[in-house]
């Protein structure tokens, strides 16, 4: 009986240093179990960032050659261009062609809108050196925030400019005003009357963020990945270079661009690096 005893007391401490361990045990499947998720986590983020980056590779590999192609294309054709928008308005002020005067004004239109678009082009692939200066994004935007009111007063839209602190950046101000006005234009145009454009600045621990948020019905989920390839547009009139300029400027800067966008509008987020102080 005394043995007996003893003996099953020896064992419930066998059965609860295996039951001790089996918990130890537990607990570091559960640890490993937390480190393999996190690291698939890391994994996943890692994989998305290389997606993304290719993504940006691709798109701007594409960009250049188009462009260098494009360039030369412009210039050679502008100057016959030239010479026959000087004839149709010699010939426009000629009193026995002038049935046909709205004719030439249609033709003259035409030849301007092409104009513009090689202009357009150009400014795009320009290569040439330029001169940055350490200015601040917010001085700019109120320098500019005239210009681009009277935008949206033509098309019967708002905007509002809400300036966060912020430091200074290494910045071509005529290339950032590009920038800026393009996006504007493209929030206008994507709003009903009355909508209501944002423009904003903030800083997060790495970047100077500039945002540019509208009220409209967003982009088409199939139309992301061609947001700014060179003559992508689903406008009308449009030329499908605005948002290529924007990507380039931002390359030239350093600066990515994000897009967000849902029912409720578009926010185009361009991220500048913070500058090294
Ligand atoms: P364009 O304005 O001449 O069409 P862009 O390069 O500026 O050329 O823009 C290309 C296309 O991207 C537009 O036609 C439009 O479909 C889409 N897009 C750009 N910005 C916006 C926006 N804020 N909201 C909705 N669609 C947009
Ligand atoms: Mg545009």
């Amino acid at each position: 009986m005394i043995a007996a005893r003893f003996f099953s007391i020896k064992n419930w401490e066998k059965f609860v240093n295996i039951k001790q361990e089996l918990i130890e045990l537990k607990e570091q499947r559960l640890d490993f179990q937390r480190r393999v998720d996190d690291l698939a986590e890391k994994l996943k983020l890692e994989a998305e960032k290389r997606e993304y980056l290719e993504y940006e590779i691709t798109k701007l590999g594409r960009l250049n050659t188009i462009g260098q192609l494009a360039a030369g294309l412009g210039h050679e054709i502008r100057n016959p261009m030239t010479t026959i928008r000087g004839f149709l308005q010699m010939l426009q002020s000629k009193s026995d062609l002038h049935t046909y005067k709205s004719y030439f004004e249609l033709m003259i239109e035409e030849l301007d809108r092409a104009n513009l678009i090689i202009t357009d082009y150009l400014s795009l692939v320009k290569d040439k050196p330029v001169e940055f200066k350490r200015l601040c994004l917010n001085k700019l935007l109120d320098d500019i925030f005239p210009l681009i009111l009277a935008d949206a007063y033509t098309q019967g839209k708002k905007c509002v400019f809400e300036p966060g602190k912020i430091v200074e950046l290494e910045m071509v101000s005529n290339e950032i005003t590009q920038l800026v006005i393009n996006l504007a234009r493209n929030g206008f145009e994507a709003m009903p009357p009355e909508g209501c454009l944002t423009i904003n600045t903030y800083m997060d621990a790495q970047s100077i963020i500039l945002s540019v948020k509208d009220e409209g019905k967003g982009i088409d989920k199939e139309h992301i990945s061609k947001l700014g390839t060179p003559f992508f547009t689903t406008k009308e009139n449009g030329t499908g270079l605005g948002l290529p300029m924007c990507y380039r400027i931002a390359d030239r800067h350093n600066a990515l661009i994000d897009v967000k966008t849902g029912p409720d509008g578009t926010t185009f987020l361009v991220r500048f690096p913070k500058p090294i102080e």
